[in-house]
């Protein structure tokens, strides 16, 4: 059978992509290298905990269209991501609100944190030139050295001198008392799960698992007349110009005989010494009320050949990289380049979907 389209991965992008055309009445074929379906957003269930197989993974927007879009499929919870850190044994709130600042310095008024964060934000003159310098402008040397340092170390492999500042420019600084990581005006997680999102995503295509398109290159892509590729850019190019970075992760998970291990979904180990970066408690995004409990431990790693590669490394030297591939595929006939790997781009789930959305408008015109 002749497809419209070969959708090369069936990851959040993938899926949107896939959804869209079959609503309009297209044949599509999803190949996926793995042996499931989401990409990174996969779940599965373990003694009646979803678990986030691929790490932690809040749907947060403030794109009143994605988020129509997505609960329309399905149901989400009301889950408010407000994570603790942890560095040597103190506890504090994220992200850095008023709670912070008074658990740091035993204040409590807004203009006490103001004038502590101020005095140390003065060795910084100019535009922040990397993330220490971005962080510290930020929160002052103090929250920079106990919670943002080594957890960076930790996650990028580098020095934060030797980060972009934007990293960092992700996490609100708040002089209220508000935990809420995100500042989105939506946010909760899918009720079954994200797989459940997922497999109504796919509804109507067909699925190949256990297929890597550069097995069959040829064989798959004379299967449709066009091509959605969500895979990464500079291994569809052969690496012409040379490898994109990327950083890894690995996860290690453990059931435990008890109800309650860590009181929140996740606890950021933000000191240098402690290998991993997060531990995740999965049933606490679910309000799980079940008599064990699935923790898993995050733990960075470098990236090479044959790993999952998780996050882009978006410094000057990989963009510009990035950027001769994307000129290559600007040329590519009836190929149509989508998602986080294929974009390079640190895009949440919610960018994700809306970049999705972007191409199918484009590709496929708007379905009222
Ligand atoms: P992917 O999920 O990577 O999907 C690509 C798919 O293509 C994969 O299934 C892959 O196996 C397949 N594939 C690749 N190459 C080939 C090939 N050659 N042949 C066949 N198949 C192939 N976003 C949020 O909004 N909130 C969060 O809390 C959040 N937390 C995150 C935590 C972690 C640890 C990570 C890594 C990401 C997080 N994200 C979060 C981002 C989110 O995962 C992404 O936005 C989203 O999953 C991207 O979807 P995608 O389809 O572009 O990529
Ligand atoms: N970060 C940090 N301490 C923390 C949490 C985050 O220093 O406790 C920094 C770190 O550099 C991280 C960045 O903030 O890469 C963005 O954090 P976010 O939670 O958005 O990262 P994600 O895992 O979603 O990429």
């Amino acid at each position: 059978m002749k497809y419209d389209y070969l959708i090369v991965g069936s990851g959040l992008f993938g899926s949107v992509f896939a959804h869209e055309a079959v609503k309009r009445g297209k044949k599509c074929l999803v190949i996926e290298k793995r042996n499931h379906i989401g990409g990174n957003i996969f779940c599965e269930k373990l003694e009646g905990i979803t678990v986030h197989k691929y790490g932690a993974h809040i749907f947060h927007t403030s794109n009143e269209t994605v988020w129509n879009y997505v609960t329309s499929l399905v149901r989400f919870n009301n889950f408010i991501n407000s994570p603790i850190a942890n560095y040597k044994g103190e506890i504090y709130n994220l992200p850095f609100n008023m709670n912070t600042f008074s658990k740091m310095w035993n204040i409590s008024e807004p203009s006490e944190a103001e004038k502590i964060i101020s005095e140390q934000r003065s060795e910084i003159s100019g535009e922040p030139q990397n993330l220490e310098q971005q962080a510290i402008s930020l929160v002052g040397r103090e929250i920079y050295t106990k919670l943002i340092k080594g957890y960076t170390e930790k996650q990028w492999g580098r020095d934060c001198t030797e980060l972009p500042a934007f990293i960092i420019k992700r996490l609100p600084v708040r002089y209220t008392y508000n935990n809420n990581y995100f500042n989105d005006r939506y946010q909760g997680i899918p009720e079954q799960g994200y797989t459940a999102l997922a497999e109504k995503l796919l509804e109507g295509c067909d699925i190949k698992f256990g297929c890597d398109f550069f097995d069959d290159r040829e064989g798959y892509s004379a299967l449709a007349d066009k091509i959605v590729y969500t895979g990464m850019i500079d291994a569809y190019f052969g690496y012409k110009f040379g490898k994109l970075s990327y950083r890894s992760l690995r996860f290690e998970s453990e059931i435990l005989d008890n109800p309650n291990y860590q009181g929140v979904a996740v606890v950021n180990y933000t000191e240098r010494e402690i290998p991993y970066t997060r531990v995740i408690e999965h049933k606490h995004f679910e309000f799980g009320t079940q008599p064990k409990t699935v923790i898993t431990k995050e733990y960075p790693t470098d990236w090479h050949d044959g790993m999952e590669p998780y996050y882009p490394v978006n410094d000057t030297a990989n963009n510009s990289l990035y950027e001769k591939y994307a000129a290559l595929a600007q040329n590519e006939k009836n190929v149509l380049f989508g998602g986080r790997l294929a974009q390079y781009k640190y895009y949440d789930m919610d960018k994700t979907v809306e970049a999705a959305l972007a191409l199918v408008k484009d590709e496929l015109g708007s379905n009222d």
